[in-house]
């Protein structure tokens, strides 16, 4: 269980976040919602350790903690809006580099990433690149890359916006079954009927200067 008390952050003296108060618990989806330019974007690149909050406290299972830290220790993983695959790898490299560079053997990196592949859907893709993937497949490609470093919190930025808008079903029945299988994960969206349809608990950020 992660939990954020307080977490506050402004950009040039103009305050963004004033106050971000919740819990990531265990094996739950939390949905963070709330309309363009609220915050969700700066708040999930505090948790992700992408940025640093001006004040406010992160303690992780009852310790006091810094994103920088959980970052180190492998603790969260991202699914970035644009996916941000290499385009110069294949599937199955872009899965495998980073265990690799953690000192896992190629051969249980390639045995993992095989086996991701397969859970999502996509096991005669491995020797594809990025570029002949529609963009559900290239989705399901960042999420085995983030899934094979074995975090403890997976967090999404956004994940059915660089999508059609079809495929918003098959999104939240893909992070369902992530689901299934422990995860716990975080859903940045300012799409609510998608926040419903896969959260546990919605978390809404609110618009600084606007009432609460
Ligand atoms: P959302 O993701 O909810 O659309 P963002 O977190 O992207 O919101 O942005 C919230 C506000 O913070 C916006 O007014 C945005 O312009 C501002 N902002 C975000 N990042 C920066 C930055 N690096 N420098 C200055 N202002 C920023
Ligand atoms: P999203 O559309 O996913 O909310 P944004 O376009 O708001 O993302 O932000 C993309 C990047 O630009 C982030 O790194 C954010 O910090 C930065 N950014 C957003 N607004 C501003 C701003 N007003 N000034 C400087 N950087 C910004």
């Amino acid at each position: 269980m992660l939990e954020l008390k307080n977490i506050t952050k402004a950009f040039n003296g103009t305050p963004v976040l004033t106050g971000v108060s919740l819990t990531i618990a265990d094996s739950k989806t939390l949905a963070v919602v709330g309309p363009s330019g609220a915050g969700k974007t700066t708040l999930l690149r505090i948790i992700s350790g992408l940025d640093t909050a001006d004040s406010g406290e992160f303690i992780y299972n009852g310790a006091t903690t810094t994103p920088a830290q959980l970052r180190k220790d492998g603790v969260i993983g991202v699914v970035f809006q644009g996916f941000e695959l290499f385009p110069n790898l294949s599937v199955l490299e872009n899965i495998t580099l980073a265990p690799k560079l953690q000192g896992t053997s190629p051969q249980d990196a390639k045995q993992q990433a095989m086996t991701l592949l397969t859970q999502l859907d996509l096991p005669d893709q491995a020797n594809s690149y990025p570029y002949a993937l529609s963009g559900g497949q290239k989705q399901r490609v960042a999420i085995a890359r983030a899934l094979a470093l074995n975090p403890e919190i997976l967090l999404y930025d956004e994940p059915t916006s660089a999508l059609d808008p079809n495929l918003r079903d098959s999104v939240a029945s893909l992070i369902d079954s992530v689901k299934q299988q422990g995860m716990t994960q975080v859903v940045v969206t300012h799409d609510m009927a998608f926040a419903e349809a896969v959260a546990d608990t919605t978390y809404q950020v609110q618009k600084a200067g606007e009432a609460q």
